[in-house]
């Protein structure tokens, strides 16, 4: 089933409420991933970008940065940008004020703890949010960030699928949101981790370079300080986004 991501119309809607892809014409591109750290891919996946000199974002679940603290540290001092997943990866559009600054804030404790640094970005769990949430979340110092490039592989498509997804919308200024972790530990990634390798190598080949979020995005500042100032009460008035958006992503 295609993605919204996949429709240009929808996209174009949502660039002006959270960030989804930067406006260039150099070959550069975000390579992201959710819901880690996990040991059984997260390390492997590091091995695999660093032999190839490409820095990637990792957006953790704090439940999983407790367990394996190592990991994000690790990732930093290899060069990968972390960003908050948050705590425990519920939608956070359901949750009041409150728990939402909890889910948000403890990730951003942890991550601080792990790296020293504190964390850029946020990607709210499975595409769901509102301007109520997108609020808060700048509030807390949090730029939002979905992506444009999803090729939904938590679902484990197969390989070829996840390749085939990502190589046919990749453009200058994609973000590609992948998965690294999911709901347990021991979630099987192994085909986003072969999907990574052969990515990267066509890419590579055709001219691209990878950057962090943070990278990519200050190449453009122009087109974040929009997305920063958008007001959103679109959204909390529009009872067909949220609906929409709830495809949008997977669970994990
Ligand atoms: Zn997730």
């Amino acid at each position: 089933m295609p993605s919204l991501l996949d429709n240009d119309a929808f996209l174009e809607y949502l660039k002006s409420r959270i960030l989804c892809d930067v406006s260039l014409r150099e070959k550069r591109v975000a390579i992201t991933f959710d819901d880690g750290p996990n040991p059984n891919c997260t390390v492997r996946l590091m091995d695999l970008l660093d032999d190839k000199g490409i820095a990637a974002t990792f957006f953790v679940v704090g439940r999983f940065v407790r367990r394996f603290p190592e990991i994000v540290t690790d990732a930093a001092n290899r060069g990968h940008e972390i960003g908050n997943h948050t705590d425990h990866h519920i939608p956070l559009s359901i949750l009041p004020d409150f728990v939402v600054r909890r889910e948000i804030d403890a990730v951003g404790r942890l991550v601080r703890e792990a790296t020293g640094t504190q964390p850029r970005f946020l990607r709210p769990p499975m595409g769901w949010f509102n301007g109520r949430v997108l609020s808060i979340a700048r509030g807390l110092g949090y730029v939002s960030v979905i992506g444009s490039v999803h090729p939904q592989d938590s679902k484990r498509p197969g390989t070829d699928a996840i390749c085939e997804r990502v190589l046919r919308r990749i453009e200058p200024g994609a973000i590609v949101i992948l998965h690294d972790g999911g709901w347990w530990a021991g979630v099987d990634r192994n085909q986003t981790l072969e999907a990574t390798d052969r990515i990267t190598d066509t890419l590579l080949d055709e001219g691209y370079q990878f950057d962090t979020l943070s990278k990519l995005v200050n190449r453009n500042k122009a087109g974040v300080g929009e997305v920063g100032k958008t007001e959103v009460l679109t959204f909390e008035r529009s009872g067909i986004v949220e609906p929409l958006l709830k495809g949008l992503l997977p669970a994990m």
